[in-house]
C-alpha cells in the first residue's frame, strides 16, 4: 500500500487534475491519495475567515469568488450534476456557516472554515476519478485523524488515530481512497488544522499509521534540489537523502518538504519520494535510511526576512547563564524564533525571523539591560557541505554580518 500526496499546485486546474488521474493510472498499487486545497484556495479562505470574523461586508463576495473558481474547474472536468452531490452539500454547509455569527475565538473559527478548501477539493477529485473509471472512496479524515484542541496548530493523537485510521482505511471496501491533508478533528468533533502547508505531514502520518510501503509527494519540481531555482540559476537534483539530511534541510528553510514530515516516516523507516508531477516516469529524490555518509554537492538554503540583534551588557560585564536565560525568556514570551546564536565574552548575537510587528518594542525591552545593535532585512544563508567556492559565491556582492561554521555546515548572515 502506498500513499500519494498532491498539493495545491497539482490540483489547481482541470488539466492539472487530469494529470493527477494519469499518474494514479500508472501505479496499480492500493493507495491512499492525500490532496490539498486547489491552487491558492487556502489563502482565499484565510481572507474569508478574517472578513467573517470582523463581520466585514465583503464576506459574500469572497465566498462567491471561491465558488466560481471551483465551478470553472468542475466545468473543465465535465462533471455531471449527479457527480456533484457532495461538492454542492459542502458549499451549502460553508455558506450556512457564514450566515451565522462567529464566536470570539478566531483560531477556532479559522479551522471551521478553512477546512472546506480540502473537503471540496477532495470531493471534486474523487468524483472526477470515479467518472474516469478509477473507482475510489472519499474519506472525511476528520472521522479518524484525532488531534488535541490547539486550533491552527493541532497536535496529533497517534494512539487514538492509529485505531480509527486502520478501521477506516481498511482496503476492504476499496483499493483507492481519496482524503484531505492538513485537517483533523478533536474528540468532540471540532475541526482542527495542522498548520499551513500541513498536507505533507498528513501523508506522513497516514504512512506511519498504515505502515505504508512508501509515501510519494508529487510536486512541480524534479525532486529535492540543491538550491531554490528562484534564487540560484544552476541547481542540481539530489538523487537520495538520509532522513537526517532531509530534516537538516527542511529545518534550515528548504521549502520543498514540510519539516514535520520526516519524523513519522523515519520512525518506521518508510521511504519518502519527492517526484515531479509533470514527468511521472522520472525517479525524483528518495529520502530513506542511508547507512553511509552521503557525498553531496553543496546545498544552499536561504532564509529571508531576518534580523540580527547584538547585545552587550551595558555595564561591560560578561554574558552569563542568567542573562542568557533572561534573553531567551523574552524571545519565548514573544514567540520569536531564534535561528542562530553566536556568543563572545561580552557580545551575544542572535539571528531571528523578523517579526511583522513588535521589533521596536522588543528592542526597547532589551535596552533596559543591554547595549543593543540591530539590522533588519537580512538573509540567513545555510550551506551544507560547503567548500571555498560555495562560500565565495554566496558572499560575492553581499555584505557579511556574521559567519559560523561546523564541519559540514556554514551559516552566513548577509545583506
Ligand atoms: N492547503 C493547506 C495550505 O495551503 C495545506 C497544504 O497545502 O499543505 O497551507
Ligand atoms: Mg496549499
Amino acid at each position: 500500500m502506498k500513499i500519494f500526496k498532491f498539493g495545491g499546485a497539482s490540483v489547481s486546474s482541470a488539466s492539472a487534475i487530469q494529470n493527477v488521474a494519469s499518474i494514479i493510472e500508472l501505479f496499480p498499487d492500493k493507495k491512499v491519495i492525500v490532496v490539498s486545497a486547489m491552487g491558492s484556495t487556502t489563502n482565499e479562505l484565510e481572507t474569508l475567515v478574517k472578513s467573517y470574523f470582523n463581520r466585514g461586508k465583503g464576506t459574500g463576495e469572497i465566498f462567491q469568488r471561491i465558488k466560481d473558481y471551483h465551478a470553472g474547474i468542475i466545468t473543465g472536468l465535465n462533471l455531471e450534476d449527479s457527480d456533484l452531490e457532495l461538492v454542492n452539500r459542502l458549499f451549502s454547509k460553508l455558506k450556512k456557516r457564514l450566515s451565522g455569527s462567529p464566536s470570539l475565538n478566531f483560531d477556532y473559527e479559522y479551522d471551521q472554515l478553512v477546512c472546506y478548501g480540502e473537503l471540496i477539493s477532495t470531493a471534486i477529485v474523487s468524483a472526477f476519478l470515479n467518472q474516469r473509471g478509477l473507482k475510489n472512496r472519499w474519506m472525511d479524515i476528520r472521522q479518524s485523524l484525532r488531534t488535541d484542541e490547539t486550533h491552527r496548530e493541532a497536535i496529533v493523537d497517534y494512539k487514538w488515530s492509529e485505531m480509527l485510521i486502520n478501521n477506516s482505511f481498511n482496503f476492504q471496501d476499496a483499493d483507492l481512497y481519496v482524503t484531505q491533508g492538513f485537517i483533523g478533528s478533536t474528540t468532540t468533533n471540532q475541526t482542527t488544522t495542522l498548520g499551513r502547508e500541513g498536507s505533507d505531514f498528513t501523508a506522513a502520518i497516514l504512512g506511519n499509521l498504515l505502515n505504508a510501503e512508501s509515501v510519494t509527494i508529487w510536486k512541480n519540481v524534479p525532486g529535492v534540489l540543491n538550491a531554490d531555482p528562484v534564487d540560484f540559476p544552476d541547481t542540481v537534483k539530489l538523487e537520495e537523502l538520509s532522513y537526517k539530511e532531509a530534516i537538516e534541510l527542511a529545518y534550515s528553510g528548504a521549502k520543498v518538504i514540510h519539516p514535520k514530515t520526516i519524523k513519522p516516516l523515519r520512525n518506521k523507516r518508510i521511504p519518502l519520494l519527492v517526484r515531479p508531477f509533470d514527468f511521472p516516469d522520472q525517479a525524483g529524490t528518495m529520502i530513506h535510511d542511508v547507512g553511509h555518509q552521503l557525498d553531496l554537492v553543496p546545498v544552499y538554503i536561504l532564509k529571508k526576512n531576518q534580523a540580527l540583534i547584538t547585545l552587550s551588557p551595558s555595564d561591560f560585564s560578561f554574558i552569563g547563564i542568567d542573562q542568557l536565560s533572561e534573553v531567551f525568556g523574552l524571545f519565548k514570551q514573544r514567540r520569536i524564533k531564534v535561528n542562530l546564536i553566536q556568543q563572545s565574552a561580552i557580545d551575544l548575537s542572535l539571528c531571528i525571523d523578523e517579526p511583522e510587528v513588535g521589533l521596536e518594542s522588543l528592542i526597547v525591552e532589551l535596552r533596559k539591560e543591554f547595549d543593543v545593535l540591530y539590522n533588519t532585512g537580512l538573509i540567513l544563508a545555510t550551506i551544507r557541505f560547503y567548500n571555498d567556492d560555495a562560500l565565495g559565491k554566496m558572499k560575492a556582492g553581499r555584505q557579511l554580518f556574521l559567519e559560523q561554521k561546523s564541519r559540514r555546515t556554514a551559516r552566513l548572515v548577509l545583506k
